[in-house]
């Protein structure tokens, strides 16, 4: 049987930044991470931009150079499942290996792309974009003469590759079932300043309207039936539908947890010696309010690696990360700080005509986040905005001569 002092499931940015600052730290015990991807650590966002467009190879997108974790005597066993946790031997079960013991356990399973549960999901030809074996598979078709696209889904996984196969000549449809864009993350100006974007660069972007089906041609998608009744032809589907947190091993231990595996803020979850980062971790976030969610973002792998990588170190400080994201879209860089769920009042700063604008989200009175598009400045002076939670005016922050960081 195995042991590590820590083991770590997940190879992602939380997996792989949590052995990365258990060593920072001077942990000096034995580190051990669990993947189902074959490969080493490498960078999610690259997915669905750089690397789809084939602006960036694999290993310019890998987290750390592979010898980096020999240095560091992190051991990986890549290519392998985490089937079942057994917390009071402190066990996991492995496919078609030995189990492995832990000291601790830090858990950065992520999720799984959500599949279309209409008929004809699981056509060849339908990809989600959540892994490098999902872009290779996209890249190869596109390479072997796909032309016709049906992007399902209009968050920022399937604007992103809507903007990378436009931008590659294909022609592309984009539907999504709420009545606007990124209906979920962003407010409605930046929504409306996106679709048009897609509109403009060729992409037939459809509001309002789910899936019914989707068509087969043997084995093979030939088209995507929407529930208003038509039917778009096209050579292959992109699914960017959201995840499933992947934290079954997890919650059939007996983790407290629903929609992600409760951690508290110390990512600490209800099993003892058993912590839980990034997209799959479900916690109380104090740029929430406090109220209790996911973020699927690497800033917040990236952080709560930390924080439990603290706590297992014996200096332990809560979690109280500012959110960002980011999205690259054609030539537009969209920044965003802060968490805009609740608002009350969105401020557009700029005039989105010049591409380059902000939308300032506050609530009763007090700026909780931004999103910048190609306006660095205002990301930046932003962030002490959201940090101070401060009150300012709308009035005051419509005024683009007066920098941000003068309102504070
Ligand atoms: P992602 O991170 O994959 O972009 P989001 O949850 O941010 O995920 O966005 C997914 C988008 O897909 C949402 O805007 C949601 O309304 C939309 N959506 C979900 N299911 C369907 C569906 N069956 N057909 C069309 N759009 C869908």
């Amino acid at each position: 049987m195995m042991h590590a002092d820590v083991v770590i499931v997940g190879t992602g940015h939380g997996g792989a930044q949590a052995a990365i600052s258990l060593r920072q730290l001077g942990f000096e015990g034995s580190i051990l991470m669990i993947g189902r991807d074959s490969s080493p650590p490498y960078e999610r966002p690259p997915l669905s931009k750089e690397y789809l467009s084939g602006e960036k190879a694999f290993e310019r997108i890998l987290i750390r150079p592979e010898k980096f974790w020999q240095d560091k005597q992190v051991d990986l066993m890549l290519g392998v499942n985490v089937s079942r946790l057994d917390p009071a031997a402190h066990e996991l079960s492995i496919s078609g290996g030995e189990p492995v013991t832990y000291g601790s356990l830090i858990w950065a399973g992520g999720g799984d792309a959500r599949r279309l549960d209409c008929p004809g999901g699981y056509l060849d030809g339908v990809h989600a974009v959540r892994d490098k074996p999902d872009a290779d598979r996209l890249m190869a078709e596109l390479a072997g003469g796909a032309k016709r696209v049906v992007v399902i889904g209009g968050g920022y996984i399937g604007l992103e590759a809507a903007a990378v196969l436009a931008k590659r000549g294909c022609s592309v449809t984009l539907v999504e079932m709420q009545d606007r864009l990124l209906s979920r993350v962003a407010g409605e100006d930046l929504s409306r300043f996106y679709e048009a974007e897609h509109r403009a660069h060729g992409v037939d972007v459809r509001l309002g309207t789910g899936v019914e089906c989707l068509v087969a041609d043997g084995d093979r998608v030939a088209g995507v039936t929407l529930t208003s009744g038509e039917t778009i032809p096209c050579e292959m589907v992109v699914v960017g539908i959201g995840i499933v947190p992947s934290i079954g091993p997890l919650i059939g231990a007996g983790a407290a947890g629903a929609n992600g595996v409760d951690v508290d803020e110390y990512c600490r979850t209800s099993l003892s010696d058993v912590y839980a980062i990034g997209d799959c971790a479900a916690h109380a976030n104090p740029y929430a309010d406090g109220a209790v969610i996911r973020l699927e973002s690497v800033q917040n792998a990236h952080d709560m690696a930390t924080t439990a990588a603290r706590a297992i170190c014996g200096d332990p400080q809560p979690y109280d990360a500012l959110p960002w994201f980011w999205s690259n879209q054609y030539d537009l860089k969209l920044q965003t700080v802060g968490l805009s769920m609740g608002h009350d009042t969105t401020v557009l700063r700029g005039d989105p005509a010049s591409r380059s604008f902000s939308v300032i989200y506050l609530k009763e009175g007090r700026v909780i986040a931004l999103d910048c598009v190609n306006a660095v400045k205002d990301y930046v002076q932003g962030r002490k905005l959201v940090e101070a939670r401060a009150s300012i005016a709308p009035e005051l922050l419509l005024d683009t001569e007066t920098p941000l960081k003068a309102m504070l």
